[in-house]
């Protein structure tokens, strides 16, 4: 692939060229730490989040209760911010609760809107908690799961998706980055095929919101989640996002009626009467501490924008992609993610019959902090806004000297790695 560095020096000049490697500087780095292949797991720090905590902190100190008038309308605009990386138009993102609280939330307020329909459709290789909570869904609800069976390197073929409809389902819910293989979802095509049979999608897009490229607007796609804490660098357990297309919001009603989500808040009225946009799909009290820390993590992405940013991670995947078949193939690895580069995100998998063992040793020795996933995977994640080539050259390097080593093969404690 163009743009490629061939070798060590090769990264070396792709790294002073980079028009992005000046944004290394906005996030806290231990440059004689191990290399970070983590960050959709858990964003670095930027720079900018101790000053915006710090500022809430001096503000509930002095303002006290008074705080609120500025921290009430907070959401909203970083809403709007967080709409302008995934390609919404202003009005159709909030922060609110957890991916998870919000994919129930989402998915309820979709069935009793198709009320007359009874299947969920999702992917039985999708991220656990998507698989849980459409599981506990449909058995409250009375609805019936259908479970694609994709392809775990692949992904999900939207043919299979669209084969997968019948005018009985009434919701398709699926990841738009896998978050094991890195596959890529079409969102705009399973959204037509899903429209065309009747049915509304919700999209999961934790591993793809700040990785790749997402036009929410033009997909045409009826709702969205993702987390903030991965790509968006908004720190552990930093409040979710959601999107409701516009044209849905005032038919929709979410299950969780929180004071939140009510018109005139404040009035305290007897009853619960949503607002008509956006906010209809909050619930309770936001961690303004969480706010402020979404808006220093998203920044950087946005001066940076998402086009330039896929740019490089497209290089930089593809520098892995082929280090991974010359370094660590030959050591027994196997690349466990898209054939074709095309359908690659922003991280790849790598699977080895070692892969725990490796991993254990790679973070015990300082050298790499990737993340393992069951059964066999090595996750491994080069972000463009503070990940180099020459990073990138050198962790393949050092995970090929960890799988090269006697003592991948001794059992390792048991244990979270990242
Ligand atoms: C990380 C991730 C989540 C996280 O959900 P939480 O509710 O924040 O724990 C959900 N879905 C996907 C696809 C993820 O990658």
């Amino acid at each position: 692939m163009d743009g490629v560095p061939a070798d060590r020096a090769a990264c070396e000049d792709a790294d002073r060229l980079d028009p992005l490697a000046k944004y290394r500087e906005q996030f806290l780095v231990d440059e004689a730490g191990p290399i970070y292949l983590d960050g959709n797991s858990l964003g670095r720090q930027p720079v900018a989040a101790r000053a915006a905590v710090a500022t809430v902190l001096s503000e509930w100190r002095r303002d006290l209760v008074g705080g609120w008038e500025r921290w009430i309308s907070l959401g909203a605009r970083i809403g709007d911010r967080v709409g302008t990386l995934v390609g919404a138009a202003r009005g159709q993102v909030a922060l609110s609760d957890s991916t998870s609280v919000n994919l129930y939330k989402l998915a309820v307020a979709a069935l009793d809107a198709r009320g007359d329909r009874a299947v969920i459709l999702g992917d039985a290789n999708d991220f656990p908690t998507v698989r849980y909570v459409l599981q506990g869904i449909a058995r409250r609800e009375g609805h019936r799961l259908r479970l694609l069976d994709s392809d775990p390197a692949e992904g999900l073929d939207p043919a299979a998706v669209r084969q997968a409809l019948d005018d009985d389902v009434a919701l398709v819910c699926l990841s738009g980055v896998n978050y094991r293989s890195g596959a890529v979802l079409d969102l705009a095509e399973v959204t037509a095929a899903a429209h065309d049979a009747g049915a509304l999608t919700l999209f999961d897009l934790s591993h793809a919101a700040g990785a790749v490229p997402l036009q929410l607007g033009t997909a045409g796609a009826d709702l969205a989640t993702g987390c903030t804490y991965k790509y968006l660098n908004a720190g552990p357990g930093s409040p979710a996002w959601l999107y409701v297309r516009k044209g849905l919001q005032r038919e929709l009603r979410q299950p969780i009626w929180g004071w939140w989500g009510q018109r005139d808040q404040f009035a305290m009225g007897p009853t619960y009467d949503p607002e008509q946009g956006i906010e209809r799909f909050l619930v309770g009290t936001p961690s303004i501490l969480g706010l402020v820390a979404v808006a220093a993590g998203i920044e950087p992405l946005l001066e940076a924008t998402m086009p330039a940013l896929w740019a490089k991670a497209q290089r930089l995947v593809a520098l892995l992609a082929r280090r991974v078949e010359e370094r660590l193939v030959p050591l027994g690895a196997r690349l466990a993610s898209p054939t074709d580069p095309a359908r690659r995100g922003g991280h790849l998998a790598v699977a080895h019959p070692q892969a725990y063992n490796a991993s254990r040793l790679l973070v015990e020795r300082g050298l790499v902090v990737p993340d393992f996933r069951q059964p066999d995977v090595l996750r491994l994640a080069p972000v463009p806004l503070y990940t180099s080539f020459t990073e990138v050259y050198d962790a393949v390097e050092r995970v090929a000297t960890v799988l090269a080593d006697p003592a991948v093969r001794r059992p390792q404690p048991k244990g979270r790695t990242t």
